[in-house]
């Protein structure tokens, strides 16, 4: 459920009309709904009432300052995986103790960053890792909480680009190994065991997989208690699908996966952190973007749009499908015809959706991609010097800027020419 709805014929933002951002930002652009941010969270937060939990939110998925600054209001903490996030995670005004550091190869650096600015926990995934962390912690003498993920060799069944919980995958260590493992990160000092980390993947529509994932940790952290590890916090990773196709059976609901989350391992006693991100982000945002040219061609039509590949790379990184809808509501009865909907990058992975059914737009109309708030803005770039485009932040009848499109002269002046030339 999203606040991206038709009124009056017109696609509105909460309660702004689209057009009406369109108008003062100019096309294309982001905006994000602060009511489904807040919905999304909260749906997770209660879903997990009677157990201990944190849900740190992965901001991955979608991180401008003022997106996390509505999910530390209320409450929230944050998962983070480079040093970057992290900076921007203390600049949105998140605590150490609600920060959670992620990731397959973090640096020496930005393993004292974390340390200097406090941290809830840092995740491990590999044992080269946990010495070298060991080393940082006891050479600058603080002892950090931290948890080793787990790869539970469990098919997620999504995308083999987002799938992350398979033996074959870089992710964590085999959980067939996990007992040898722990017991030599329990020996190396600056180091305090507290819990199992475990993260299959993202856009998962089915519950067994996690059902299965933690299961295997639930069966891990009596053995790890058995053998006198002290664990008592479960991060259960994040991953929870979205439906991107309104004509597609939805994925499970997060009050389903958190009651799941409860009957698994509650029973544990463990504090539960769980890291979603596209579910949180993923349909609070849509890209609004102009038609430039209609173009007949040879047996299909075109619909060339003034966002691309750059903006929105998940069709041409995943061949992912957005669905794509007019700002101005179709009327009943109008006739639909299938369209390639493309930008203007010169490279033929630069579709956004091929042979879609579409109804009549004209150039200067405006379209939404929904779904678009999760892994869109941050995965973009400036490729073919096209701006970053702006992002904003709706909520009520208000809205505002929250990351201008700069201009080509600021695009440039990042270039530094040698003395030389
Ligand atoms: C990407 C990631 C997440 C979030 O995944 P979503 O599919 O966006 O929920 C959570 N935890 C870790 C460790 C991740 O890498």
């Amino acid at each position: 459920m999203d606040h991206f709805l038709y009124r009056d014929g017109i696609l509105h933002a909460e309660d702004v009309p689209v057009p009406d951002i369109a108008a003062a930002v100019g096309s294309p652009f982001y905006v994000y709904s602060t009511a489904t941010l807040t919905r999304h969270f909260k749906l997770f937060d209660e879903g997990l009432d009677g157990v201990p939990h944190l849900v740190c939110y992965a901001m991955k998925a979608n991180s401008n300052q003022a997106v996390l600054k509505v999910l530390e209001q209320l409450g929230a903490g944050v998962d983070v995986v480079s040093g970057g996030e992290y900076a921007r995670a203390k600049a949105a005004g998140f605590s150490g103790d609600r920060i959670v550091f992620s990731g397959v190869g973090k640096t020496r650096e930005e393993m004292r960053q974390v340390l200097e600015g406090g941290v809830r926990q840092i995740n491990l995934e590999s044992e080269p890792e946990m010495r070298l962390l060991s080393e940082v912690a006891a050479s600058m003498g603080v002892t950090v909480p931290v948890t080793v993920r787990v790869n539970p060799d469990v098919d997620a069944k999504t995308h083999e680009k987002i799938a992350t919980g398979k033996k074959e995958n870089k992710f964590g260590i085999p959980i067939a190994r996990a007992r040898e493992v722990y017991a030599e990160v329990a020996a190396l000092p600056g180091l305090d065991v507290v819990g199992i980390d475990v993260h299959i993947g993202s856009q998962l529509t089915d519950l067994q997989p996690f059902r299965d994932a933690y299961n295997l940790v639930v069966s891990l952290t009596e053995q790890l208690r058995a053998e006198g590890h002290d664990i008592r916090r479960l991060d259960l990773g994040g991953g929870l699908g979205i439906p991107y196709e309104r004509s597609n059976a939805a994925p499970p609901l997060p009050t389903d996966y958190c009651e799941m989350v409860k009957e698994v391992v509650g029973p544990t006693g463990c504090e539960v952190e769980i890291e979603p991100g596209r579910l949180i982000a993923g349909n609070a945002g849509i890209l609004v973007s102009g038609v430039i040219f209609v173009k007949s061609g040879e047996g299909r039509d075109f619909l060339i749009l003034d966002s691309a590949m750059n903006d929105l790379i998940r069709p041409a990184m995943y061949g992912s499908h957005h669905d794509i809808v007019p700002v101005k509501e179709p009327v009943a009865g109008v006739e639909y015809a299938p369209y390639d909907i493309v930008g203007p990058i010169c490279e033929s992975g630069d579709t956004f959706a091929k042979q879609r059914q579409m109804p009549p737009v004209a150039p200067g109309d405006l379209v939404a991609f929904r779904s678009a708030g999760a892994y869109g803005a941050v995965m973009s770039s400036e490729y073919n010097t096209r701006p970053l485009i702006p992002e904003v932040l709706v909520h009520e009848d208000q809205f505002a800027v929250i990351r201008p499109r700069p201009s080509f002269d600021e695009i440039i002046a990042r270039d530094k020419v040698p003395a030389w030339l």
